[in-house]
């Protein structure tokens, strides 16, 4: 089967061509939040290279005959050189196949995505990027939390954690962010939130101030712990905040005790469950 079976929706997707990469983002986790592009991509795909971050449910959608290949962090073992995944998948569209290379989020959000697409131009492999709900945006909806909000910012910052070499990133400059930015998402952040929080105090942030830790956003295990810039590192130990995780900062956190949309339907399916 090479035409989408999503055709019948009437809309003119895109055929997947032979020897052609599709860099292709599957948002947060809920398959839901897939792009149609996305799921044109799965349907037709040859083969899919794909992340860490990208579940099962939405592998599932692959063609049945798909070969799947995880360029991954597995079982403790470092993951493959971004270098031999470019290769690879170069390796791959030049011998014919559709590749779809599936990443979590946006691929172009702290994804390493343009890395990839530069590989993909120089090498003279055609490509298509089909974004993604990244999880600092779709991520924090699913806890309730817009990221601007009209009262509380006009400014938002979106930040990493670690850089390349797994450290707090040197590169930010954090009394800037701290001065000029009401709200702060980080990706990457939970590892080195104490350095951060460090950073962030000394850059004038109150510590009073309110944020959330949103861990598996979007899937049925997500949790949230919400929590302030002076006390997040024992809070998040406390709460058993883990990775992947969101982390963000300011005043748009409280609107999460009105706008918990997701915590109101589980509250109301446990009700049901417990009836
Ligand atoms: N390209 C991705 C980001 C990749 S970096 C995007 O646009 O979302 C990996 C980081 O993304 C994780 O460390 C975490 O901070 C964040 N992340 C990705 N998926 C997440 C999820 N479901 N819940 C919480 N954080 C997530």
């Amino acid at each position: 089967m090479t035409a989408s079976s999503i055709d019948h929706l009437g809309l003119d997707l895109p055929r997947f061509e032979p020897g052609w990469v599709w860099l292709c983002g599957a948002g947060p986790g809920d398959p839901g939040l897939l792009t149609l592009h996305a799921v044109n991509g799965l349907r037709q795909a040859d083969v899919l290279v794909y992340d860490a971050l990208v579940g099962p449910e939405i592998l599932g959608l692959a063609r049945p005959d798909a070969l799947l290949e995880y360029a991954g962090k597995r079982g403790g073992k470092p993951s493959p050189r971004q270098r031999d995944i470019s290769l690879r998948i170069v390796e791959l569209a030049k011998a014919g196949k559709r590749v779809l290379r599936l990443k979590g989020g946006d691929p172009f959000v702290f994804g390493r995505g343009g890395e990839e697409a530069l590989s993909l131009v120089e090498a003279g492999v055609p490509f298509r990027v089909l974004p993604g709900i990244s999880a600092g945006i779709g991520g924090l909806a699913y806890a309730g939390i817009p990221c601007t909000h009209r009262e509380t910012n006009s400014v938002v910052t979106f930040l990493t954690g670690h850089d390349a070499t797994g450290a707090t990133p040197d590169g930010i400059d954090w009394a800037a962010v701290a001065r000029g930015s009401p709200v702060i998402v980080m990706y990457m952040a939970l590892k080195h939130l104490d350095e951060i929080r460090r950073r962030l105090l000394a850059g004038g942030r109150a510590a009073a101030e309110p944020m959330a830790i949103v861990s598996h956003a979007s899937l049925p295990e997500q949790q949230v712990v919400e929590t302030t810039l002076g006390t997040c590192v024992e809070d998040a130990a406390a709460g058993g905040a883990t990775a992947p995780a969101m982390i963000v900062l300011g005043e748009v956190v409280r609107l999460r005790s009105a706008l918990d949309w997701l915590g109101a339907i589980r509250a109301r399916a446990g009700e049901r469950a417990g009836a």
